[in-house]
């Protein structure tokens, strides 16, 4: 690999609690690098609205909160990620989840000769987040945000995922930001801290 492709190369994992404004911030980074955003919650959703088979398979689970088999969700990851479009670069959010995951993606991403350049980690305290999803639950009507179901979700979170960050954080490519404060803060503080790294947009203009 040359420096110019590794310059170019723009491979994104954002990680945070439910409720850490993570969706947001993803897509915001996302187009400054010009690399699609693979949202997983977003295509299970996708599915379950539109009635398609996988949408019949993953629709129970995602309504109690629980995690989506690693081997279904793996599959439909490694598809998404074979596409053209995510040949140079991709913002992941939700996916990896947990350390089966992460070795899932590592399978798929090593062999290609590829790796992550930066997991940015959106520490937003419990109690944050919670007030941020019992928000979200009056403004989306999701399905998912009843307070039974965000409890259950948040304890797999802490359970399952933020142990992923030790395994990044063993490679040094996590990127921790403080997730409290507007969204134009936490926006500066995440391109401060990719530029910081050597990480700049392509789109500089797109960032607030
Ligand atoms: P999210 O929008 O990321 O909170 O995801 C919504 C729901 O989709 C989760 O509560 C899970 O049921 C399912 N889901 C999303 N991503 C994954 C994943 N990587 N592994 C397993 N289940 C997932």
């Amino acid at each position: 690999m040359t420096s110019a492709d590794s310059a170019r190369s723009a491979r994104f994992l954002i990680v945070g609690p439910q409720g850490s404004g993570k969706g947001t911030q993803g897509v915001l980074v996302a187009a400054a690098f010009d690399v699609p955003q693979i949202a997983t919650g977003d295509i299970f959703r996708a599915n379950v609205k539109g009635g398609t088979e996988l949408g019949k398979q993953v629709q129970s689970i995602i309504e109690a909160g629980d995690l989506v088999p690693d081997e279904l969700t793996s599959a439909l990851v490694a598809d998404r990620l074979a596409q053209a479009d995510a040949a140079e670069g991709f913002l992941l959010d939700g996916y990896p989840r947990n350390r089966g995951q992460v070795a899932d993606l590592d399978a798929f991403l090593e062999p290609r000769g590829e790796a992550l350049d930066a997991v940015i980690e959106l520490d937003v305290p419990r109690d944050e987040s919670i007030a941020r999803l019992r928000q979200r639950a009056v403004e989306q009507g999701r399905t998912d945000d009843t307070e039974e179901v965000i409890a259950n979700r948040l304890a797999i979170y802490e359970r399952e995922t933020a142990p992923i960050l030790d395994v990044y954080r063993a490679r040094g490519i996590v990127v921790r930001i403080d997730g409290v404060g507007s969204l134009d803060e936490v926006t500066t503080r995440i391109f401060e801290s990719l530029a910081a790294r050597g990480l700049a947009p392509v789109h500089p203009g797109a960032v607030a």
